[in-house]
């Protein structure tokens, strides 16, 4: 590729976008039959959505390789955002609509009587992520491409991705899913472009040139190859397209076939089985420890492959490294990439003879660094034994970082032993370890936070002391979503109104989605509004039918909870307030109750034994409710299996209301609140993460904010928080508790609940009790705001007007600019 762009090969004219429908049909035709091998009297579903993406397809590569060239014709910067996850979901739709060929293709495809609808849903859900984390990488991936900066995202191309959920007699079961089954139309492997990863073994101190210089050689005792695979990112308009580049771990031929040769056959296999762990799996914890072994090689794999790649690139357009911080920017999504920060002092010192301090300016000047929790659980530390065992010549580097990094915190004086020992890249106390977080910090120009709050809670809390040292790092980003899946895609009822009402600028402009506020009391809008509502709930009604056999009314409030199953995003809170009001409406049938379907949705990990505790619950509580003759279908509980990236996209557009309830101070952003108030839902929230800026722009008459704020939360625990007080003084939360911890909810197994229950009475370190008459209180005005149908409408199209600020275009404009520095 390299060397066909140095021989300014002639610039191919990309294939037309504005095809017919009836040529595009031909060349369908064509596909089916000469790449996909099938003449259309047999051709299966897939067959025509392999021929229907390979037509597209070809249209998309021309545009890549044409993104490409300019990038290195224009010698412009580029951006390396490197994570262990990227959670994609479905690409074809999201490729049709950004090359505007959405309509063309239905249209083509009912010439050949195949419904593309019935093909996209065939399209595996690429679920390489757990949650918020690798969507956020999978939104900002369209929006670089999008606004226009060339990027390269790095990651894993993991065979097995994200678990897929049945619910089995209440109980989450986690089933493999094998998302690579019928082949991936969409990538290109790339065996040319491989590189040798090492683990183990040790390093030698050799002299070179006069005895002057000593250099460090690292005899890894294990070798992978690391083998690329390329997804085209296509961004809106098709005008730039970026590249995923994912990794695939394959055994390094020669020692195998050796020890093959050898005789050594067991040994053999074992080492090829091993290579292929490496990217077999991803970990299924979500702010949570995975702290195995096995995780600590993946980091390592993915990183050293993406660096060793970064280099060779650079070095092949430049022919030198020390501009690589002036025409590389690597990004860090959480510390899973941290380990990349030693790796790539050790290309510089030991590979490519750049001494030590010109290597680290040259690091810090390269990495800039997201933080994402500050949850202590998920806070990523590896024990020294083990990193020093796996990766001796990085734990050498370490050591010689944070001595340097020590002498410069000493010599400024303004530190006491216990914040040196804070600031250090070793965790003294107990077992050693070595803390990712503190390596990012320092070997990055820029740490992020990732909504106000996560960013001010991060300087008084996990990064305290380093802030102090370097005072200039920490800065704020505010995530955003892409609203070319989270509205054009997922909502073309609404997509539409909005265009009818303020013209199609906004489709290019977000920020001109603002002029629909002016339509927000229009009566014949908020009709229209209300009707392309009612549309997406009838859809999600048939959904939950197909899918639980619970039928549900459209015309009630929908109120929804889609995200993993985490105790902080408090779930039980939910559930509980539900059984309160299931006792409320049973015991006061003379009310005017609202009638609600509250849904749910969202993965525990497997190992998370209260979490998979909490689903459970759920479904024994829905269970009985949705049976129960004297509720009058006025409340009905369903819980939604396997959420993912194309359940979300069903289920966001039919919310009315969005449970955003997490106790305030652990959330650090969010980005399920901004799709669903995207899309028309009113938010029921604490002041957390982004809710507190999404309270800001869609103003306080249209958002349903509750409870304790994350300072009143440090407060209470801090003064011995008493939860057994507040559950006595409330009696509606009192009768839930004993409802389900005496078993009303199990009446076979009358126990399951009980020690889930005496954690709240005893310790609630998540403030369910604390939260719960403020929540209630305010489930009761959400009650009366809907009663008053277009006033609700009225508020819903204030908050869809009012979320233009949280597109992902802006959040990566800003990370463009004040973090990379690049132009956009
Ligand atoms: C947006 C999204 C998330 C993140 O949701 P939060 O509510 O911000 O935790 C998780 N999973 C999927 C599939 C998503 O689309």
């Amino acid at each position: 590729m390299t060397s066909a762009i140095k021989s300014k090969a002639k610039v191919v004219a990309p294939m037309p976008l504005d095809v017919t429908p009836r040529e595009l049909a031909d060349e369908i035709l064509k596909d089916l039959r000469y790449r996909v091998g099938k003449d259309a009297s047999v051709a299966t579903s897939y067959d025509w959505l392999a021929a229907s993406i390979k037509a597209v397809r070809d249209r998309i590569v021309d545009r890549w390789i044409n993104s490409t060239k300019q990038a290195y014709e224009a010698q412009a910067k580029r951006v390396y955002y490197l994570s262990l996850e990227f959670l994609i979901g479905r690409l074809m739709r999201d490729a049709f609509s950004n090359l505007g060929m959405m309509e063309t293709i239905r249209e083509a495809l009912e010439l050949l009587d195949v419904d593309l609808d019935v093909i996209a849903q065939l399209e595996p859900d690429a679920a390489l992520g757990n949650g918020g984390l690798g969507r956020l990488a999978a939104c900002f991936m369209e929006s670089m491409a999008t606004v226009g900066v060339p990027s390269h995202g790095y990651g894993i191309r993991y065979v097995n991705g994200m678990f897929r959920q049945e619910i089995s007699d209440g109980q989450q079961v986690e089933l493999p899913e094998t998302w690579l089954d019928h082949g991936n139309p969409w990538e290109f492997e790339r065996r040319e472009r491989s590189f040798e990863i090492g683990f183990g073994g040790s390093v030698e101190a050799a002299e070179v040139q006069d005895g002057l210089v000593e250099r460090h050689v690292w005899k890894p005792s294990e070798h992978v190859l690391a083998v690329a695979y390329d997804t085209p990112v296509v961004g809106w308009r098709g005008n730039r397209v970026n590249t995923l580049r994912l990794w695939s771990s394959m055994p390094v031929d020669p020692i195998l076939l050796d020890k093959f040769n050898a005789g050594d056959h067991v040994g053999a296999l074992e080492e090829s089985n091993k290579a292929d762990a490496l990217s077999r799996v991803l970990y299924p914890a979500d702010s949570h420890k995975a702290g195995q072994e096995l995780r600590l090689r993946q980091e390592y794999f993915f990183s050293s492959a993406s660096l060793q790649d970064i280099l060779q690139r650079h070095l092949s357009q430049y022919g030198e490294l020390r501009s690589l911080p002036d025409k590389a920017a690597i990004h860090l999504n959480d510390t899973h990439p941290a380990v990349s920060v030693v790796e790539l002092m050790r290309l510089l010192i030991d590979v490519h003879g750049i001494e030590f301090d010109e290597a680290w300016d040259m690091t810090k000047r390269t990495f800039a660094y997201t933080n994402h929790t500050l949850l202590p659980e998920a806070l990523e530390s590896w024990p020294v034994p083990l990193f020093e065992r796996l990766l001796p010549r990085h734990m050498q580097l370490v050591y010689e970082i944070n001595a340097q990094i020590l002498l410069e915190a000493r010599a400024t004086g303004n530190f006491d032993d216990g914040q040196i020992s804070r600031i250090s890249l070793i965790q003294e106390d107990g077992e050693r370890r070595v803390r990712m977080g503190n390596l990012a910090f320092v070997g990055s120009h820029s740490i992020n936070g990732v909504s106000a709050l996560h960013t001010d809670l991060m300087k008084e809390t996990v990064f305290a002391d380093l802030h102090k040292l370097y005072p200039d790092r920490i800065n704020n980003k505010t995530n955003g979503i892409t609203p070319r899946r989270w509205l054009f895609q997922c909502n073309e009822g609404l997509t539409g109104l909005v265009r009818e009402a303020i013209g199609a600028r906004f489709l290019d402009d977000f920020e001109a989605l603002a002029e629909l506020d002016k339509f927000a009391s229009d009566k014949a809008f908020v009709e229209k509004f209300a009707a392309a509502k009612r549309v997406n709930k009838q859809r999600l009604a048939q959904v939950a039918a197909e899918r639980l056999g619970v039928k549900v009314d459209p015309s009630a409030l929908f109120d929804i909870q889609i995200k993993r199953i985490h105790e902080y995003k408090r779930q039980l809170l939910n559930i509980i307030e539900a059984v309160a009001l299931y006792d409320q409406i049973r015991s006061h049938p003379e009310r005017d109750w609202v009638p609600r379907v509250k849904f749910f949705g969202g993965k525990a990990a497997p190992s998370y034994y209260n979490a998979k505790l909490i689903i459970r619950l759920i479904n024994d509580v829905a269970k009985v409710v949705n049976r129960d003759p004297s509720v009058r279908g006025l409340l009905k509980i369903a819980f939604m299996p396997n959420y993912n990236v194309s359940l979300a996209e069903i289920m966001m557009p039919a919310a009315d209301l969005s449970e955003q309830i997490s106790t305030a101070g652990m959330e650090a952003s969010g980005t399920g609140n901004m799709k669903f108030a995207l899309n028309g839902a009113l938010t029921i929230g604490t002041l957390d993460g982004a809710n507190v800026e999404m309270q800001e722009h869609v103003g306080e008459d249209n958002i349903l904010i509750f409870g304790l704020t994350a300072q009143e939360v440090a407060e209470r625990r801090a003064n011995g928080y008493k939860p057994r007080d507040v559950i006595e003084s409330s009696p509606e939360l009192s009768q839930a508790l004993s409802a389900i911890s005496s078993g009303v909810f199990s009446p076979h197994e009358p126990g399951r609940y009980r020690e889930l229950i005496d954690g709240i009475y005893n310790s609630d370190w998540f403030m369910v009790a604390a939260d719960f008459d403020s929540y209630a209180a305010t489930q009761r005005k959400a009650d009366v705001w809907w009663t008053d149908s277009p006033l609700w409408y009225t508020k819903a199209i204030h908050n869809v007007a009012r979320m233009a600020w949280f597109s992902s275009d802006r959040t990566i404009r800003e990370y463009a600019r004040e973090i990379w520095n690049v132009r956009v």
